[in-house]
């Protein structure tokens, strides 16, 4: 084939550059990103921790007019195209559902995303005295570099149940007029020995040890003084025993909230925006479906950060047994064979977020393959380490069925890959739903600083993120 365009046309025709996405938008619609991630900020705010995010999730799903799955069955609703549904999984996770016309043999559109992140938890024998201090002891979670969590605020996020059942959600250190708490450094002064060392090992697992009280319980002849006097507060104010922790769930994340970074106020930097950015986007956009073709469902997971195990991750029978739930309420003649077969024809966005091209660590990426922030929502064809391994690797039968929904309606995107071959690696909860035969392909939002306390996203990516969500649930 033989064009006769002149060489710069030519080029325009023939050769590919990712755009600017915020070159890409017109008129008023920069107002309506900037409005957009006014609400992702809140959300980064009410859900720091899987619990957190739960709550918040299923809130703004209810006032959306969603209904959980049991009452359906309690009061023998009949199921009906249209019918917004939601499914909660021990208050770690949640599933969304809008049912479609189309039969749920012929598959769903779904876009899965997690909800915890990495952070500190307290041991569960956390507290102790040392130096008249009282400390507490804590085990990171998930893939934190151990160094930055020294010298920064931090607050508690916890839940203890009692021995009478009774549940206390407490929280300390997100207020303005909370206490926060805090894991010391040594001086540089003094630290001619630690900075020889790794950078892994400067700060060890077992060295984060929380800053927690310093005040001696008034009695001459007792040891131990401070640790008491800082139980006799837990007890007083919040009714619960040194043993209580030994049962709780405690999460240390960092104290604040999510702020505009950049001059410009063109970025968001917060805690935990892998996975909120995608969590949040994905959520917005089921809420706006009405009565979608295929079943629409946004599925919220927890336990990403450490292989997506236990009952309330990915690997779970969750998802699946919702399904059959569903299929049951919907069909008298559930057969097994009809959920295989609506899991089987399923279409897939993996939601979640890339380490973007970094200016201060160019040397990590290959430029030509690097997502970069503010280029619009990235497509992650694999993920995984040295040769793929541990990739869901998408066919490009899927990735183009995804692009052509994209290009259709004119949502900025880019092709991503995590960094350059063989500098390391991870993955996603892309490969899990791949097992039941889904099509499925990575895409979410690219962030600097991932896993860090405070992570730097682009407003305009969040933006065209539930744009292209959004679309995936209409076309796809
Ligand atoms: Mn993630
Ligand atoms: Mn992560």
């Amino acid at each position: 084939m033989s064009l006769q365009l002149d060489g710069k046309e030519l080029q325009k025709l023939l050769t590919h550059k990712w755009q600017n996405a915020w070159e890409a938008i017109e008129g008023n619609e920069s107002q309506e990103v900037f409005t957009f991630n006014e609400g992702y900020k809140k959300f980064l705010d009410r859900g720091k921790t899987e619990r957190e995010a739960t709550k918040e999730i299923i809130r703004i799903a209810k006032d959306n007019g969603f209904i959980p799955l049991e009452s359906i069955r309690k009061n023998s609703v009949s199921i009906v195209p249209g019918m917004k549904i939601y499914a909660d999984n021990k208050g770690k996770g949640v599933a969304l559902f809008v049912l479609g016309k189309e039969d749920l043999e012929k598959g769903m559109n779904i876009i899965g995303s997690h909800l915890d992140s990495p952070r500190l938890d307290l041991k569960q024998h956390p507290i102790y005295e040392e130096a008249e201090f009282a400390m507490l002891k804590t085990h990171y979670y998930g893939g934190v570099k151990k160094y930055q969590w020294v010298t920064l605020p931090l607050a508690l996020h916890g839940v203890v149940i009692g021995t009478d059942g009774e549940r206390h959600d407490i929280v300390i250190g997100e207020d303005e007029q909370d206490p926060v708490f805090f894991i010391t450094d040594l001086l540089p002064h003094l630290a001619k020995d630690q900075m020889e060392k790794k950078m892994s090992e400067g700060i060890t697992g077992e060295g984060l040890n929380i800053l927690f009280g310093s005040i001696p319980f008034k009695d001459k002849d007792l040891s131990e003084k401070v640790k008491l006097n800082v139980l006799n507060i837990l007890h007083e104010k919040y009714g619960i025993k040194e043993i209580d922790f030994t049962t709780a769930e405690f999460e240390v994340v960092p104290a604040g909230q999510a702020r505009d970074v950049g001059i410009d106020r063109s970025m968001v930097g917060g805690y935990g925006q892998d996975d909120s950015a995608c969590a949040y986007t994905s959520l917005r956009a089921i809420l706006e479906i009405e009565l979608p073709e295929k079943t629409a469902v946004a599925l919220f997971v927890d336990k990403e950060e450490i292989g997506s195990v236990g009952n309330t991750g990915m690997e779970s029978r969750f998802f699946e047994n919702m399904i059959s739930e569903i299929y049951d309420l919907m069909d008298n003649n559930y057969s097994e064979l009809k959920v295989r077969r609506a899991l089987a024809h399923s279409n897939v966005l993996s939601a979640d977020t890339l380490a973007g091209f970094d200016p201060n660590y160019p040397e990590v990426m290959d430029k030509l393959n690097a997502p970069f922030i503010g280029k619009g929502i990235t497509l992650v064809k694999y993920t995984g380490s040295r040769g793929k391994s541990g990739s869901n690797d998408a066919n490009a039968e899927y990735l183009n069925k995804i692009r052509t929904i994209f290009e259709k309606n004119k949502i900025v995107w880019q092709m991503g890959e995590l960094g350059k071959v063989d500098q390391g690696g991870g993955g996603t909860i892309a490969y899990m739903l791949a097992a039941y035969g889904m099509e499925v392909v990575d895409c979410g939002v690219s962030l600097l600083s991932v896993h860090g306390p405070y992570e730097i996203s682009s407003k305009i990516d969040i933006f065209m993120t539930y744009k292209g969500y959004q679309a995936f649930y209409n076309e796809a």
